[in-house]
């Protein structure tokens, strides 16, 4: 069966130090730090955990000198472990200063994000964001021209609400402010580009916390330049509905081709891990199937058949082994992030979905005999029983990512064997 395809709309490429978004590159994932920048041990560990969950590109805030002292030195200790991520800095009001007295900031930085919103006030608004762009046109930077509805320029929405209240038939207010936002952007990039910033370094977002403000703003910027967009719900929230805000907007927008890199601004819970908005972003993209990241687990949601918690604690094991286990296999093992793994709670309905995975294990039910009969491409290989069903089963998967994807390809019969207690 063929599967739908997503067109892109057509955006120039913009290279962010090795990563290019837009054009023909895949959709990026990016996220942000939480940490004091200053603190260069504790956000230098924060962006290699970023980076190893997948974050292709992280954002550090940059809102002082000792933040902009400490960018060269988070550089530093990145590239010793080996973690090439490129390094995006985000100014506000004093960036014009901070770029000018921190060159080795300017410099190792790999993105420059201006909200023109932000920049400065009054006469200093222009000369400031001036400043900005010469220091990326000098230091041969992209940016991003990051626009929020929280900080909009005040000045041009005046200007624009005063327009529309002179028309004969105003438009409504919602409306004005989402004009306003798409001009901000708009005008911004024309301006950076009047500074000399070639067009194939600029990037645009403009992020408003309401879905359908989202869609309908990202349709319109969307249709009315080719430079690359960073999508994202800003002020997403916490939890479940974070993630749900976010995924039904930016769904919307993927799936009509608008998007190049994208970032779901999620409020972690109390000790919750920053790295889960990774994650959910790479699950968005990969559940819409524009790329692959990790191996998906397939569960059912379990019923009456059901006996017990066994088959959720199963499927949450798994799907965090391969989670581990990714950084590892996706240089050992290409191909990996594509396997499809199912975790069934019966065995009555549970052998179909797993015929369909590569690997797919069906766990006793209500009622049933106490075997697990695992499926490896279709086939049946192999039944599990006793109280290493979790165990045998992640060495089979290992086994499979082994003999599938390692160098050789697919040369494995399917598993045997896993333990005394494996009946065939
Ligand atoms: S696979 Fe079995 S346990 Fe799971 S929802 Fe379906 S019938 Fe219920």
């Amino acid at each position: 069966m063929t599967r739908p395809t997503v067109v892109r709309r057509k955006s120039r490429q913009v290279r962010i130090g090795h990563v290019p978004i837009g054009g023909d590159a895949p959709i990026v994932v990016q996220s942000m730090t939480n940490t004091d920048t200053a603190d260069v041990e504790a956000t230098a560990r924060q962006v290699r955990e970023l980076a190893d969950a997948g974050s292709e590109l992280v954002r550090v805030t940059v809102n002082g000198s000792e933040a902009a002292a400490a960018v060269p030195r988070i550089r530093e200790r990145l590239d010793r472990a080996g973690c090439a991520v490129p390094l995006i800095g985000d100014f506000h009001y004093n960036g014009h200063k901070l770029l000018a007295e921190h060159p080795a900031c300017a410099e190792l930085l790999a993105k420059y994000r201006i909200n023109p919103g932000n920049v400065g006030r009054g006469a200093k608004r222009d000369e400031q964001f001036a400043t900005m762009i010469e220091a990326a046109c000098r230091y041969g930077k992209p940016v991003r021209i990051g626009v929020n509805w929280g900080s909009l320029d005040q000045a041009l929405l005046a200007r624009m609400m005063d327009e529309n209240a002179g028309r004969a038939a105003p438009s409504a207010a919602g409306e004005v402010m989402r004009q306003a936002l798409i001009a901000s952007a708009l005008e911004s990039a024309e301006r950076a580009e009047a500074l000399g910033l070639p067009r194939e370094r600029v990037v645009l977002s403009c992020k408003v916390s309401g879905v359908q403000d989202l869609i309908a703003v990202y349709r319109e910027l969307a249709a009315r330049c080719d430079y690359p967009l960073h999508l994202g719900l800003t002020e997403a929230g916490m939890g479940s509905k974070g993630i749900v805000a976010s995924a039904a907007a930016m769904g919307v927008l993927l799936q009509e081709g608008i998007g190049d890199t994208i970032r779901i601004s999620l409020t972690p819970e109390p000790g919750g891990a920053r790295t889960r908005e990774v994650v959910v972003a790479q699950e968005l993209l990969q559940t819409m199937g524009l790329r692959s990241f990790a191996p998906m687990v397939t569960a059912c949601p379990g019923c009456g058949r059901t006996t017990s918690t066994t088959f959720q604690e199963l499927a949450a094991t798994i799907q965090g082994f391969l989670r581990a286990r990714m950084p590892r296999w996706r240089t050992e093992f290409p191909g990996v992030e594509e396997m499809h793994v199912a975790v069934m709670g019966c065995v009555v309905n549970g052998p179909g979905e797993s015929k369909l995975a590569n690997i797919g294990i069906s766990l006793p039910g209500s009622g049933e005999r106490p075997v697990a009969p695992v499926y490896v491409d279709g086939v049946k290989t192999v039944t599990l029983r006793g109280d290493t069903i979790a165990a045998d089963f992640q060495r089979i998967v290992e086994e499979y990512v082994r003999t599938t994807y390692g160098r050789g390809g697919h040369t494995a019969a399917p598993p045997q064997a896993v333990s005394s207690d494996a009946v065939a």
